[in-house]
């Protein structure tokens, strides 16, 4: 069995993240499973998702991807 599991794999990623911060794997569970239920926070995903798969700058400021995108090509 493969970790994180294929079917709950944004909330394990989110929970091991957030389970740095927090006293409990249960409250990072718990937090992770609110963050990934979010409407405004998946379609932000898949906004930025997109424009990546289009070539686009998705326009996060913060975006990790697309500042390496900037330094690669330059
Ligand atoms: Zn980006």
């Amino acid at each position: 069995m493969s970790y994180p599991p294929p079917d709950d794999r944004l909330r394990h990623l989110l929970a091991q993240q957030i389970n740095c911060h927090v006293d409990t794997w249960k409250l990072a569970f718990f937090i992770a499973g609110a963050i990934a239920d979010n409407p405004e926070i998946r379609a932000e995903i898949d906004r930025i998702g997109a424009a990546h798969n289009t070539g686009q700058h998705c326009g996060d400021r913060n975006c990790q991807a697309c500042f390496e995108a900037t330094t690669t090509t330059a």
